[in-house]
């Protein structure tokens, strides 16, 4: 069980750029973040408009002169202190990630970035080289990974509980871009618009999420070919979608299928995942993320409870609310902020041996959700033709 007890050596300096005042993500990374001391937010550029910016780091008590105009003077400010930053978080639209984090790494600082984490897999692949090269961490916040359920799901399928794994069906839809884009805030606009959001919108935007939950169920399988099939409802978001359906095939025989869509209207499930194995299912949700749906074939379905005992290790080692109290996004955040946290501790100290079997989000992580984008758009652009996995 996590209770807030120290792991690192010390609290990391920490900065965001991006996250601001009207941002949607920032108070997720800071609550995941600042929850244990493990992070002490001391410098920013939080915003575009710098005197906003300014004026909201103040009042998250950061001090006005490390309140910075853009990542640029913030490099510049915290690099020349003795108690300057050892970390950034970027929570910025997507085509702003690759030319912070490689500033960022290039100035000796650990990067933690948003996904989907840059456009190609060969700017992912330089970038990977440059933080081994620096010996400095990427950490990408697939904030909804640390969930306890989700590692129970990995713990049981590693167990073999399931039996074979046949079917992966992955969904991950809302409603609230089933309007046109006519009085669309920032966030919008940016994110249709493929030279702000990348090859995609809602693939990279929801999907990568999906993907990367997927992986960390099922490390041992890996997706051979796939058909992508992705279209903008409304038409001003061409090329970029709002709705795709992907279908995988695994190399284990398995078959997957995958929704994503912001043009289901009404809905409000968010994301849904189901594991198919030849003995049993599990079925999992962050709607209700402290339960799992255990279904053996021919008995009774069974709910599990997050921090009951009867879970694996696995899952309990990570809970935080313990059983019988509400867990939640903000703790699952929480644990993807240590997970990395002790990665950055690990790199500073040189520690190899622990980084090489540490469980977190990293660049590889960021790396292989690109290259699933890159798989899914060119299978979309040859009008939704199976590809095998590049
Ligand atoms: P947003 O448009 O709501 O907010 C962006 C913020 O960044 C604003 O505060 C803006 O002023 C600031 N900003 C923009 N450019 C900047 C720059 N060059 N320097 C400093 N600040 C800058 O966007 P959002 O929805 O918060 O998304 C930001 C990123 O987070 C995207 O990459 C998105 O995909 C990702 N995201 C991830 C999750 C998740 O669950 N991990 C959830 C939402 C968004």
């Amino acid at each position: 069980m996590i209770n807030g007890e120290r792991l690192i050596s010390r609290p990391m300096r920490w900065a965001m750029v991006g996250g601001g005042r009207t941002g949607q993500v920032g108070y997720k990374h800071r609550t995941g973040a600042l929850r244990d001391g493990n992070y002490q937010l001391v410098a920013g550029a939080f915003d575009l408009d710098a005197e906003r910016g300014r004026d909201f780091g103040v009042n998250l008590g950061v001090a006005a002169e490390r309140c910075y105009a853009d990542y640029k003077a913030l490099i510049a400010g915290e690099t020349t202190r003795e108690d300057g930053v050892d970390v950034v978080s970027i929570a910025t639209p997507n085509f702003t990630h690759y030319e912070i984090t490689k500033a960022c790494l290039e100035a000796g600082l650990h990067v933690i970035c948003e996904k989907p984490l840059f456009f190609t897999v060969a700017e992912c692949d330089e970038v990977a080289r440059l933080a081994e090269q620096k010996g400095l961490i990427v950490g990408v916040t697939y904030g909804f990974t640390g969930h306890p359920l989700v590692h129970q799901m990995a713990a049981m399928v590693k167990k073999g509980m399931l039996g074979d794994i046949r079917i992966v069906d992955l969904q991950y839809t809302h409603g609230f871009n089933a309007g046109d884009d006519v009085d669309a805030g920032e966030a919008v606009k940016w994110r249709t618009n493929p030279r702000t959001a990348g090859p995609t919108f809602v693939l990279g935007d929801i999907g990568t999420h999906l993907y990367y939950l997927s992986e960390v169920v099922l490390p041992h399988m890996k997706v051979e070919r796939l058909l992508c099939d992705r279209k903008a409802f409304i038409p001003t978001r061409a090329p970029l979608e709002d709705h795709a359906t992907v279908l995988m095939h695994y190399d284990n025989g398995a078959r997957g299928r995958l929704w994503v869509s912001s043009v289901n209207a009404g809905n409000m499930g968010s994301q849904r995942y189901r594991f198919v194995g030849s003995k049993a299912s599990l079925e999992w949700s962050d709607s209700h993320p402290d339960q799992l749906i255990y279904e053996v074939q021919g008995e009774p379905g069974r709910i599990l409870h997050h921090g009951m005992p009867y879970l694996e290790q696995e899952s309990l080692a990570i809970d935080r609310m313990g059983a019988l109290h509400t867990e939640g996004l903000g703790d699952s955040w929480s644990n993807i902020y240590l997970w990395i946290a002790q990665a950055i501790d690990a790199a500073n100290r040189g520690d190899r041996v622990f980084l090489k079997t540490h469980h977190y989000p990293g660049i590889t992580a960021g790396t292989e959700g690109v290259r699933w984008l890159e798989n899914c758009v060119r299978s979309a652009d040859a009008d939704a033709a199976w590809v095998d996995f590049a």
